[in-house]
This record gives C-alpha cells, sequence and structure tokens, in this order.
C-alpha cells in the first residue's frame, strides 16, 4: 500500500511542533506517512527569523516577518517552554526569564535540529493554492520553488496549515492621514527603533504591539510616545514622556487631534492595529475566517476543519500560551492522522464539541480569564496524546506573576525571574536589566556576567 503524504505549510514553530510530533512517533517504532513541509522562507523559525526587508522580499513575495531588531520576548519564556526539551537542556545551564529573539530562535531551532527534521522541509517554496477533489479524496497542493524558479504541484492525503495569523497587517484609516507629513508605518514593517530616537511618535492601537513598540521608542530615545487607543487605555505608570488618549480623529499636516480634545504634533505614525488572518492558497471551502480570538470558529479541538477533517490548522488562536500550545496541538493532529484518534463522524457533532468553548470565551473578561481558559484548552489537549505531560497550573501561576509584574512597572517586567514547570526550577536573574541592556544579540546575553 502507498504510503500516506501530509503537506505541513510553514516552518515556523508550528510547522516545526508538527515535524517533531511525527519524528516523536517514528522514534517509538511508529510507521508515519511522508511529510513535506513547504516553507516560503530561506531558513525555519517563523517570526523568529529576523528578516531586516519589509514590504517584498527577495523573490517578490509579501515579507512574512513582524519581528524587530531588540525584540525581547513579551512573555516568560517558562510560559513557552518545550515539555520534551527544556531550556537548561538547550543551553546546558540556567538563563532568564526573558530572552531576546536571537536566544528564542536559537532555542527553536536546537529542538528540530536535534530531531533532525529539516530534510523534510522545502525552502523557499511558498504554496499558491490547495485543493481538495472529492472523488479522490486527496489535496493537490501546487508551490512556487523559488531556488529551480518552477510551479508544480503534489497531491496529499492530509494538509496542515501552519503559517501564523501576525503577518499580514489591518490598517484603519483616519481622516487626513494621506496628508500626513511623515513616516506612516505599520509595526509589521517596524525594525529598529533607533530610527524613533529624538522623534515624536503616535503608537495607535491597545494590545501587544502598542504596548512593546511604545516600550522600545523609549528606550531607544525617542522624545514623547503618544499612544491611542479605541477601547481602553492599558493604564501603566508609562514614564513621563509617553501618554495615553483616546482615538485618533484627524490628522492635518503633522498635528493629530484625538478624541478628548488633545492635540500633538508628531513626526511618525506607527499602527499596531493588529493583524488578519490570510490565506491566499485556500479556497473559501477549506479557508479559515476569524478574528484574532482564543476559539476561532469551524475548528474541532481548534485544529481540525470541521467542513474536511484531512485539513488542520495549527496555532490560529489569539496566544497567551505558544510553543507548548502549537505541540499539544501537533501531537492531537498527529494522531488523528495516524487513525489513532477517531474524530466525530459529521461535521455537526464536531460543531456541538465546541459549544463548552464557545460558551466559555464569552465569559472571558479579564486576562487571567483567557490564560486560564487557554491553560485548560492545552491540559484538554495533552489529556488525549502522549506529549510529556507537564503542571498547566504552574505554567498558568507564572503568567499571573507576568501579569502583575507589568501592572506594578511595564519598563521592569522583564527584570523578574519564574519557575520552570518541566524542570521544577527558578531560573536565573540576567545580568542586565532590560532598560539598560541596549544589545540583544545571543552572544551578550548568554555572557556570564556583564
Ligand atoms: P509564524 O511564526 O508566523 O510562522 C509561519 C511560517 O509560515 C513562516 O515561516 C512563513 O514564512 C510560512 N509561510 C507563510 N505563508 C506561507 C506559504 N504560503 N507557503 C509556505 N510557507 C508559508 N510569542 C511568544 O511566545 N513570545 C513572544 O515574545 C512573542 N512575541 C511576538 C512578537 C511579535 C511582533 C509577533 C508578531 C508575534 C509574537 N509572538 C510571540 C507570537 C508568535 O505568533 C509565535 O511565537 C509564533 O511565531 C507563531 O508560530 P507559527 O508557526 O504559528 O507562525
Amino acid at each position: 500500500m502507498q504510503r500516506k503524504r501530509v503537506a505541513v505549510i510553514g516552518a515556523g514553530p508550528s510547522g516545526l511542533a508538527q515535524l517533531r510530533a511525527f519524528e516523536a512517533a517514528a522514534e517509538k517504532g511508529t510507521e508515519i506517512p511522508e511529510i513535506v513541509c513547504f516553507e516560503k522562507q530561506a531558513d525555519w523559525g517563523g517570526l523568529w527569523n529576523y528578516t531586516w526587508r519589509t514590504g517584498l522580499d527577495e523573490h517578490g513575495e509579501p515579507c512574512h516577518g513582524s519581528m524587530y531588531r531588540y525584540l525581547w520576548s513579551n512573555a516568560p519564556k517558562e510560559c513557552l517552554e518545550f515539555a520534551d526539551y527544556t531550556f537548561d537542556e538547550h543551553f546546558g545551564r540556567s538563563i532568564g526569564s526573558y530572552p531576546p529573539r536571537a536566544v528564542l530562535w536559537d532555542y527553536i531551532k536546537g529542538r528540530v535540529e536535534k530531531a533532525d527534521v529539516r530534510k523534510w522541509v522545502r525552502f523557499n517554496s511558498p504554496v499558491r493554492m490547495v485543493t481538495y477533489a472529492d472523488s479522490t479524496k486527496k489535496f493537490t497542493v501546487t508551490v512556487h520553488d523559488h531556488v529551480a524558479d518552477k510551479t508544480y504541484s503534489e497531491e496529499f492525503d492530509f494538509v496542515v496549515v501552519a503559517i501564523g495569523h501576525y503577518s499580514v497587517p489591518y490598517m484603519p484609516h483616519f481622516d487626513g492621514i494621506e496628508q500626513f507629513n511623515g513616516r506612516v508605518l505599520h509595526a509589521h514593517d517596524f525594525r529598529d527603533a533607533v530610527e524613533f530616537a529624538g522623534k515624536d511618535i503616535l503608537v495607535i492601537g491597545g494590545a501587544d504591539s502598542a504596548e512593546d513598540v511604545t516600550s522600545q521608542c523609549y528606550k531607544y530615545g525617542a522624545k514623547s510616545i503618544t499612544i491611542s487607543y479605541r477601547s481602553r487605555p492599558f493604564g501603566h505608570h508609562w514614564p513621563d514622556s509617553i501618554q495615553e488618549v483616546p482615538l485618533l480623529q484627524t490628522i492635518r499636516n503633522k498635528t493629530c487631534s484625538f478624541k478628548d480634545g488633545t492635540i500633538k504634533e508628531v513626526d511618525a505614525i506607527i499602527m499596531c492595529t493588529g493583524y488578519i488572518h490570510h490565506y491566499p492558497f485556500l479556497p473559501d471551502e477549506l479557508r479559515l475566517t476569524s478574528a484574532n480570538i482564543l476559539w476561532p470558529p469551524g475548528l474541532y479541538k481548534g485544529v481540525v476543519w470541521q467542513r474536511n477533517p484531512r485539513l488542520f490548522y495549527l496555532g490560529a488562536q489569539n496566544q497567551y500560551f505558544t510553543f507548548n500550545m502549537f505541540d499539544a496541538q501537533a501531537w492531537f493532529v498527529r494522531d488523528v492522522i495516524l487513525g489513532r484518534k477517531a474524530i466525530p463522524f459529521s461535521e455537526v457533532e464536531m460543531e456541538a464539541d465546541g459549544g463548552f468553548w464557545r460558551t466559555q470565551q464569552e465569559l472571558l473578561t479579564t486576562d487571567e480569564d483567557a490564560i486560564r481558559f487557554q491553560g485548560d484548552y492545552v491540559k484538554a489537549l495533552m489529556a488525549e496524546t502522549d506529549y510529556p505531560s507537564f503542571d498547566v497550573d504552574t505554567v498558568c501561576e507564572a503568567w499571573y506573576e507576568w501579569r502583575q509584574h507589568k501592572r506594578d512597572d511595564i519598563m521592569t517586567f522583564r527584570d523578574h525571574v519564574y519557575k520552570s514547570a518541566m524542570t521544577g526550577k527558578m531560573s536565573t536573574q540576567h545580568h542586565t536589566r532590560w532598560l539598560e541592556a541596549l544589545d540583544d544579540s545571543l552572544e551578550s546575553y548568554l555572557r556570564e556576567t556583564e
């Protein structure tokens, strides 16, 4: 009998979790399908694979990268640690709780290099189209190989979509923006806060990006930062040069007017207005449409496409939990594909199964509620597979502490340390306080002392 074939689209943390899940089964002697992972970029790691480019990449594809220089983990690393590959194992010692991007990228790569799954990845290979034929029960995946500059199609029995959803910007229009005499950019194209040193900046948004871009610009010397929010302010004890105002109403040349009557002249506008789910290669019947929420519609167990359960999505949720949640999802998807895990026969039954989560989602009001919700989801998935079990409640505790540390002081929360649920050990205090640590390189971070 011909071996089944699985296409994994994207080699970011989600796609790599899928590769590792299959490899872990193979390690235990299970016969696994043929896995082909298509990755648009020249290397793996998804968003953690930093690019200096903005706009289009070297092949004319939309740039995937939304990360910037000097980006440090925005939550404790203890919250995203892999259960089968700890930070201590990777670095051979304990490190701080909020590593910069390069350190996390190194960690992500360490696990998949150890698992030797690079051979399954075709790089520089954006997927252009996926179709499904009822008659053959197979998907046709059409890909552009940028190295050979050829487009080709292959058939697969299963498709796992793991392309992330923090890459295609949502950009609202504001009255007068066409005439603004300064730079307008989305956080997706923000690369280096040093560009804004000495400048008056307007940051629009009320979520993670707005918070971190503001902190970055402050750290690297912006003269003033005005944060404009739509629904509610962060309410942090910001330094004096940072001010929160309600929504921007009009822009006249460089002068911005806000809903409360505030008027401010700014040099640049950075829109931290969020991202959209964008799957241009999928036909309507296979394509997820969702806001950035914890329980996207149409996905059984948050991963199985109910309208065609041979298609899966990883990491489609709004994310508190990341790497270890992607793992729990990938292990579950693997077991469905291997036939170890039965799923309900009909779309109606699958939809009904999500009823509990949909109802719970409606009741969430605080960050703590949302963290608990996602923690429960991770627990539920882990209970169904052999992903190495870990104490999700300990991870939730780190999340709650993180939330409190941010409330206490947004400029120092990254100086705290947390306990690993995987090793039971507290992490080590980093040698330099975040606000003074201007060099974000791996070498600088891993230096034992300053
Ligand atoms: P991605 O990392 O986006 O990877 C998707 C991959 O799919 C990419 O490699 C891309 O090239 C590829 N791809 C896209 N389209 C195609 C195609 N058509 N064909 C083939 N390949 C394709 N999470 C944390 O845990 N901690 C943090 O501190 C943190 N900071 C963040 C900061 C920013 C600015 C952003 C935007 C996100 C941050 N995140 C953070 C969340 C982030 O979403 C996850 O950590 C993680 O990168 C998601 O992994 P993913 O594999 O689902 O998606």
